[in-house]
């Protein structure tokens, strides 16, 4: 049955997320600092107007910190037994401080970070990772089921967020480690096909080599092939990587391969010319260096 909802940062993921749950026959009211319409979305003046009488108030806002304060003005706003589900990409220590809040004010929360791009979420085909208690998670299912194709329940709050970025982790690795490898691969004489056909059948295939192959003209269609347009940016990469390694320093988890790959995407984005690419762009810097 339609449910109301609280749409709060309506920005290129949020905007056709609010868009297909009103879509779908939900009631939704939006609300983002930057005034933002939206089809079909009621747009409010304030994120507690947003909230005011919703069954779920999702957030999808750039970082921890915006949330925090956004929660902080949402959560008193919202009526009990209702669900903070924040979507957005956030520290783990943001995300279970956020729920502890939620939990006091007799609230459910989730935190449920996405995967898909900007294409899952005007597609309704991202996935969620999920962290919040049972019941919470039911609630929010329909919705999952509305916005994205599999919504994973990881555990318990902040488990959605750590999900997230351990497996970003494994992608910016794989993804540098594919690169370096095309790169030498070149220098040796092999071709990009020998090379693509070789890896994508041996075990050092990974979703980087196979579905995201960072080298034009081969493998399946890919940024690499549309001028490394993004896709997922270069620096969205490495805010991901730096949550990883925020969260390893905090928990004391030995990270070498995270650490460096966030140096190498630091390095990629701030110095290089990396900004505003696909992080799979990072080929062309491998191509361009020798070893010095
Ligand atoms: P975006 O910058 O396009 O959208 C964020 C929106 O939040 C903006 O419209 C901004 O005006 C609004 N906002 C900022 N502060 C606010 C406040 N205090 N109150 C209300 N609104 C506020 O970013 P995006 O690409 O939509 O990403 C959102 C989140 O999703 C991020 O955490 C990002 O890491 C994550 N994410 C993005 C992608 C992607 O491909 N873009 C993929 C997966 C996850």
């Amino acid at each position: 049955s339609a449910m109301k909802i609280g749409f709060i940062g309506l920005g290129n993921m949020g905007g056709p997320m609010a868009a297909n749950l009103a879509k779908a026959g939900h009631e939704v009211s939006g609300f983002d600092v930057a005034g933002v319409e939206i089809d079909g979305v009621t747009s409010v003046e304030t994120g507690p107007a947003a909230a005011e009488g919703a069954d779920v108030v999702i957030t999808m806002l750039p970082n921890g910190s915006i949330l925090r304060a956004v929660a902080d003005t949402v959560i008193p706003a919202m009526k009990p037994g209702a669900v903070l589900l924040d979507c957005s990409t956030v520290d783990v220590d943001s995300a279970r401080a956020v729920a502890q809040q939620a939990k006091a004010a007799n609230l459910g929360a989730l935190d449920a970070p996405v995967s898909g791009g900007i294409g899952g979420a005007a597609g309704g085909t991202l996935t969620f990772m999920v962290g919040g208690n049972d019941e919470a998670f039911a609630i929010a299912k329909p919705l999952f089921d509305i916005m994205g194709q599999k919504a994973v329940h990881c555990g318990e709050a902040g488990n959605g967020q750590a999900a997230k970025i351990c497996n970003n982790m494994v992608l910016g690795v794989t993804m540098i480690a594919t690169c370096e490898a095309f790169a030498l691969a070149d220098k040796l004489g092999l071709s990009r096909e020998a090379m693509f056909d070789v890896v994508s059948t041996s075990s050092g295939y990974s979703w980087s080599m196979n579905a995201y192959c960072p080298a034009p003209g081969v493998g399946p269609t890919s940024p690499a092939d549309n001028g490394y347009l993004p896709g997922f940016a270069a620096e969205l990469m490495l805010k991901d990587l730096r949550l990883s390694q925020q969260a390893a320093e905090a928990a004391d988890a030995d990270t070498p391969m995270g650490e460096e790959a966030t140096a190498l995407y630091a390095r990629f984005v701030e110095d290089e010319d990396g900004l505003g690419q696909d992080f799979s762009a990072m080929l062309l810097r491998f191509e361009k260096r020798g070893r010095g």
